[in-house]
């Protein structure tokens, strides 16, 4: 079997389009444009990237972003200072921190302190708290793992009383993915570094939610013919010439990199029903869905 491709490219399109579309009714209404606040701790060059494609988007969007780049040696002090400021600020609607925090900083401390109506990353202990309460639903669901359940709705798969198994129980992912898996009413086996048997636990699945960051680790035969599979992960590998040597760049004279995902998208696509590739699977969901929550946040604040 050859698995159907689910395109997160085109599905984010689908979703930016729509967003960019409600952002200019609503100014078209006299109300105010979204504002999203995003804040970079320190100069890691990934971070950086994150926060810049975050910033395009606003800009695309019809939305403001206000940056707030700061050095990574900040105290917690002065850093939940300019968290306060920003939760007074009636222009911000959304607060992003990006994540990962220097050591020194107390994470939770931090995104403890973003107002819940402006926790447009869904990190905060109250919108996680009600992700996990029956009956209770959160402001705003973290961007990532709302864009896997978006994009296993789209493909048509069907959640409701099938086998989830998710590939890790991060705080920002793999947990809250898992959340929202039983809300959806799946039964949900949630796998971690010291679960015992991967491949046995991962073939019972008609869905996998992969998001470990261990490179091509989930083979195509630990999957459940016809499984969809969404596969979160980002991982950096060699580039690799027909004869195994590594690709030297021509411009930076050092290996050039690949990104894959944490499935084998090659073995696996041959086994499951429904699978996302990398890149253009998660990835351009993660922001689509951040826009998302950034104007949920100003019809909230400003209805
Ligand atoms: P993380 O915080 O490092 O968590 C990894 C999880 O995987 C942990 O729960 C860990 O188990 C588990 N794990 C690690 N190695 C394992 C193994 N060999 N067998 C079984 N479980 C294992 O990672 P994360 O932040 O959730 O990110 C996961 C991946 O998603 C990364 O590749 C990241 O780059 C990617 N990501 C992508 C997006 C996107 O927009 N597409 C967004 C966020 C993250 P323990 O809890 O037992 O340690």
């Amino acid at each position: 079997m050859t698995a159907q491709i689910i395109d997160g490219t085109a599905i984010a399109q689908k979703v930016r389009d729509e967003v960019k579309a409600k952002v200019a009714a609503r100014i078209a209404a006299g109300k105010s444009q979204p504002g999203l606040a995003t804040v970079l701790v320190g100069d890691r060059v990934d971070s950086a990237a994150y926060v810049g494609m975050k910033q395009k988007a606003c800009a695309e969007l019809g939305m403001t972003s206000y940056h707030h780049p700061v050095p990574a040696d900040i105290s917690q002090e002065d850093l939940e200072k300019l968290i306060k400021e920003l939760n007074a600020d009636p222009k911000v609607n959304g607060i992003l921190v990006q994540l990962p925090l220097p050591s020194h900083l107390d994470e939770e401390r931090v995104l403890q302190l973003i107002s819940i109506e402006k926790d447009v990353d869904g990190f905060s202990p109250i919108n996680l708290g009600r992700l996990a309460q029956k009956g209770r639903e959160p402001l705003f669901v973290p961007c990532t793992p709302f864009g896997c359940i978006y994009l296993l709705k789209e493909a048509g798969v069907t959640i409701k009383g099938a086998n989830a198994v998710v590939l890790g129980r991060s705080n920002i992912v793999g947990m809250p993915a898992a959340l929202l898996l039983v809300k959806e009413d799946a039964t949900v086996t949630v796998v971690h570094s010291r679960t015992k048997d991967i491949p046995g636990v991962l073939r019972q699945a008609d869905i996998v939610i992969a998001a470990i960051g261990r490179a091509e680790m989930v083979r195509g035969d630990w999957l459940k013919p016809g499984a969809a599979v969404i596969d979160v992960g980002i991982n950096g590998i060699p580039m690799l010439n027909p004869d195994g040597t590594p690709v030297i760049s021509q411009k930076t004279g050092k290996p050039r990199q690949k990104l894959v995902g944490d499935v084998n998208y090659e073995e696996a696509k041959e086994v499951a029903g429904f699978i996302t590739p990398v890149p253009g699977g998660v990835g351009p969901m993660t922001i689509a869905m951040l826009m998302n929550n950034t104007l949920r946040a100003a019809e909230i604040q400003q209805p």
